[in-house]
Parts: structure tokens; sequence; C-alpha cells
């Protein structure tokens, strides 16, 4: 009887590969052993994927603890970000998290770019709040962020169909929205600041409109059917 050595079993009649696993079966009276060697291929890009993912982790590591152990044991500070070991670390935990977020799942871009902006926004608030530059970041750097990503999210939404891209776009829009009006509302339109929010409003309220319009369609068939071309 012919047999599979990966899963241990005797195979019956004139098979050549095994039913469950498909590996080739040894047959005892061809004297073939060849199959003794590979049962499964070993896939040496995703071995070498994952050595180094490992490395830049422990890589990773190490730096979080030097970092700490400057400011906390060394007493390294300084006082223009009195909690840089902290950011800095909050940094690299943030930046494992999203690799490994990613690492498992399907190439996706819209809600990549959506999941690492909102991360880079939490991130880089915090980075600001340590540097004493909370205002700044509230009046520019978070309504641009949110702009890039609302522009980047249309775009796709209206180049590529599928894959969630409305909901992930809608969603969006919606935080800009809800952030723009949370701002102006609290600090008023004055200033640059103001002036970025309201941007961003405006934005918002025209992509809305925009999906709104062409919601589930073709960007050109919908020009030429509303233009008649
Ligand atoms: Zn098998």
């Amino acid at each position: 009887m012919n047999e599979c050595l990966n899963c241990h079993v005797k195979v019956g009649g004139r098979q050549t590969v095994c039913p469950i696993c498909q590996n080739k079966l040894r047959i005892p009276e061809n004297g073939n052993d060849h199959c003794i060697e590979a049962h499964w291929p070993v896939n040496q890009r995703r071995r070498r994927a994952t050595f180094l993912y490992k490395l830049q982790l422990f890589l990773a590591l190490v730096a979080i603890i030097v970092m700490l152990g400057l400011e906390f044991l060394f007493e390294i500070r300084t006082t223009a970000a009195p909690n840089w070991s902290l950011v800095l670390s909050a940094w690299v935990i943030c930046i494992e998290i999203l690799l490994r977020y990613f690492m498992n799942r399907r190439f996706v871009l819209v809600p990549m770019i959506t999941i690492c902006c909102l991360a880079a926004i939490a991130m880089l608030a915090m980075t600001a709040h340590d540097l004493g530059q909370l205002s700044v970041f509230l009046g520019v750097v978070f309504p641009a962020i949110l702009m890039a990503v609302l522009m980047a999210n249309t775009a796709f939404e209206f180049l590529h169909h599928g894959d969630n891209n409305m909901a992930w776009n809608l969603l969006t829009v919606l935080s800009c929205i809800g952030g723009s009006i949370a701002y102006l509302l609290h600090y008023g339109r004055g200033g640059v600041y103001g002036m970025m929010w309201s941007l961003c409003l405006i934005l918002a309220a025209i992509v809305l409109v925009a999906v709104i319009v062409f919601r589930g369609r073709r960007v050109r068939a919908e020009l030429e059917r509303r233009m008649d071309f």
C-alpha cells in the first residue's frame, strides 16, 4: 500500500498523491523514496519576512528600554520635551501595533490610510502636548491631516469601487464635519486656525454632496449623463 509520510496514512489503490494533503505518496514496490524529502515546500520568502519582523520587534524593544533607561535611570532630561522617552516609546509601540495589524491582512488602501492617519493624529497630539505646541497642532496640523485623508479617500472611492471604500470615506467626512464644528464652536473662526477648520468644513460638505450624487456610480458615466454629452 502506498503511504503518505506527512499524514501517516496508508492509501489503497493506484493513488500517487495523498487525498488529504496532496503530497506525493511513497510507493514501496517502486522503491521511490524521493518524497521522504520535502513534505511541505518551505516558503523562503515568508520565512525571511518572519525573521525580519522578529528582528525589528527585538530592536524596537531594545530602543524602548534604552530610551526609558536614559531618561529615568541616568536622568537625561530636557525642558523642551519633559517626557521625551515616554513619547518616543509610545511612537514605537504604535508603529509596532500598526505593523502587526497590517501584516496578516489583505492590502486594502483606504482603511489602511484612515487607520494610519487616525493613529498619526493621536500620536502627534501627544507629541505636540509634550512639546507645548498643542494649539498649533489643533489649529493647523489636525485639520491638514483630516483634509488630506478626506481628499485621498474621496479619490480612491471614485477610482475604485468596492472594499467598503464608501463607508470609510463617509466616516472621514463625518470626522471632518464633527471636528470642524467642535473647533469652530469652541475657539471661534478667528485667525489662521479658524480658517483651516472652516476650509475643512467646506471641503467635507462638498465631498458629502459629491458622495450622495455619485453614490455607487462611475464618475465619468455620471458626468456624461448629467451634462448630456
Ligand atoms: Zn498526506
